[in-house]
């Protein structure tokens, strides 16, 4: 349009067009790029981007059908391929969400019938499996997948469990929901259940039931990703002894700068990095306050594991507050550029960023060396 034009606009058009401008001006998150820096778009072409533990849209617990559009817009924005989407599965028992008819199920009301948490967890996948018929993003159902939807600009969603208590000691659950499309089970959440110990208060001793160790056994042979987040150090170990495949910790802190439960030791980042696995860091609001302290976290895992076996995740909606720079926009680029200010490598960035996370994935579902 020439400037010409522009002047021959009656004043109240040019006004509206004015007002306009401005309003969209306002509904873009202004804290985040919307040309991300060319180097991270480099990056990106040679590494799946990934996010290892998120609850986008709260999906498991509010009332709505499905992860929504804008959700999905906040991770294309950070040019996230690839994210684990959790139902917390010990809900049921635990109370702290909404029902489909809008009850409110507050925090230790409720005590499940046989049956209730794994048709919870059901209802939540069915969430999930609308998200990919509406169309806002794609289910990640084999790493060939996510390398054919970031090629078309779609975001792919791996279903996972956080907590197999939805499972209730049956195997056939397992199989159900694998084939409801799981890919990803982390063992334990906030309570002991049937397959072994929680990290957190109350503590208790002992590590992988024999369940456990049967779904552990089971996860390998279907190519399920086992996540150890929340598991007490016998239960880690246990699984670490026993699993074929790499496994991973996909979100907490390091013990090396805080004491909270949810942080992995030096010896537990040794172990899961000799199994081939990953720990994903997080940036919990609570626990730090800005990316660059995420970062100093990142590289003690690198100190400890190596490159190879750190990665993030965000636990986005499931936390109520995020370090300074991610923020509720869920700014993954300010992870890369934090990196980059530090003399990494882009392949080395591409690692963190989620090419770790999604070579265990190709490992573990036996399709490596896709791409
Ligand atoms: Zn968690």
């Amino acid at each position: 349009m020439t400037a010409r034009g522009v002047d021959m606009r009656p004043p109240k058009a040019a006004l509206l067009l004015l007002v306009v401008t401005v309003l969209t001006a306002c509904e873009s998150t202004p804290t985040l790029e919307t040309d991300p820096d060319p180097r991270i778009v480099a990056i990106h072409e040679h590494a799946v981007f990934a996010d290892m533990h998120a609850h986008p849209s709260r999906f498991h617990r509010e009332n709505i059908e499905s992860i929504t559009a804008a959700e999905i817009e906040v991770y294309r924005r950070s040019t996230i391929d690839l994210v684990v989407a959790n139902i917390s599965s010990d809900m049921a028992f635990d109370g702290a969400y909404v029902n489909r008819d809008g009850t409110e199920v507050k925090e230790g009301e409720y005590k499940p019938a046989p049956g209730e948490a794994y048709a919870l967890s059901a209802d939540r996948l069915a969430r999930l499996q609308k998200t990919f018929e509406l169309g806002y993003a794609v289910h990640a159902d084999t790493p060939a997948d996510v390398l054919a939807a970031r090629k078309n600009n779609d975001v792919a969603i791996m279903p996972a469990l956080e907590g197999a208590d939805a499972l209730e000691g049956n195997i056939e659950n397992l199989y159900k929901m694998h084939d409801d499309g799981l890919r990803l089970l982390q063992l334990i959440h906030f309570r002991n259940n049937e397959l072994g110990h929680t990290q957190t208060w109350p503590y208790s001793p002992g590590g992988l039931t024999e369940f456990g160790r049967e779904v552990v056994r089971e996860a390998n042979r279907l190519g399920i990703v086992i996540d150890m987040a929340h598991a007490n150090n016998e239960t880690m170990m246990d699984v670490l002894e026993l699993s074929r495949h790499p496994v991973i910790f996909s979100h907490g802190g390091v013990r090396e700068f805080t004491d909270h439960d949810r942080a992995v030791t030096d010896e537990q980042i040794r172990a899961i990095a000799e199994n081939g696995g990953a720990v994903g860091i997080w940036p919990h609001g609570r626990h730090i306050s800005t990316v660059a302290e995420m970062v100093d976290y990142i590289e003690h895992v690198i100190k400890i594991g190596g490159i190879d076996h750190v990665g993030i995740g965000s636990d986005l909606r499931g936390i109520s507050r995020y370090v300074i720079g991610f923020d509720e926009e869920a700014n993954f680029h300010a992870i890369a550029e934090e990196l980059l200010r530090r003399g990494y490598s882009d392949s080395d960035v591409g690692k963190v960023m989620g090419g770790n996370f999604f070579r265990i994935w190709q490992t573990v579902s036996g399709s490596g060396n896709q791409g």
